[in-house]
């Protein structure tokens, strides 16, 4: 085997190293995704309690503000059923007293039901607001465990990339550059051996007969027609 075709060898094995590692990295990820997933989960919780707490205080506000107007308005009907003289008057008079304790009997009781609901949402707003300190101290292991981790990968792969720019100046330029072209498209290896009958070892496509005697030295090393792969002939094997 030539030494050019040796060295290229040597830089698709790292970059196969490569691959492994960033494939153990991308498998972190749905672990992050997850603790994120969960802590964003009770922090819209908190979210959603915090702004009904806001609506329902906001309601409470308008509702008093209404219920001091009719308590005046209610005093001042009482004062008009004291001094009406007049039973006209006073029937008159009478029925806007009704009128107006029924509103103000109906408010209270909105009152009251405004006043539980707050009571409950306040509740909710702490044990949410809690609820996401808790989560926060049960993820620190798995978040540190997590960020250990991928830092220890990504110091493999600074690693595995400096070995492989090592390896890729035995590689002559244009080989180099037709190499990487196909192994980024294929995301995978690049290079394969011939069989023994000159068959594509990604595909099985066969060598045109042409083609063969010039690749026979091992030297030459031919693309695929069907796949694109980088063929060479291993000629310690053609020759055993
Ligand atoms: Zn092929």
């Amino acid at each position: 085997m030539n030494s050019e075709l040796e060295a290229l060898l040597i830089v698709q094995q790292d970059d196969e190293r490569i691959r492994a590692i960033e494939a153990r990295r991308d498998a972190l990820v749905p672990r992050l995704v997850a603790l994120d997933k969960a802590r964003q989960r009770v922090a819209d919780e908190a979210t959603r309690n915090e702004a009904a707490l806001e609506r329902e205080l906001e309601r409470l506000h308008v509702l008093e503000a209404r219920m001091v107007e009719h308590r005046q308005r209610h005093e001042k009907n009482l004062a008009v059923l004291d001094q009406a003289h007049k039973l006209k008057e006073a029937t008159a008079a009478l029925a806007q007293v009704e009128a107006a304790r029924k509103v103000l009997a109906d408010e209270e009781s909105e009152l009251l039901g405004i006043t539980r609901r707050i009571t409950d949402l306040r509740t909710a707003a702490i044990l949410s607001r809690g609820a996401i300190d808790t989560l926060a101290l049960e993820q620190v292991d798995a978040r540190t465990a997590h960020a250990a981790e991928r830092g220890s990968i990504d110091s493999e792969i600074a690693d595995a990339r400096v070995r492989r720019e090592r390896s890729a100046h035995g590689v002559e330029r244009t080989l180099l550059v037709r190499y990487d072209r196909v192994q980024s498209r294929r995301n995978g290896a690049a290079v394969f051996a011939l069989s023994a009958d000159y068959a594509c070892g990604s595909c099985d496509t066969a060598i045109p007969r042409n083609r063969r005697p010039s690749m026979a030295s091992g030297v030459v090393i031919e693309t695929c027609e069907g796949c694109g792969a980088l063929l060479y002939v291993d000629v310690a094997r053609s020759t055993a």
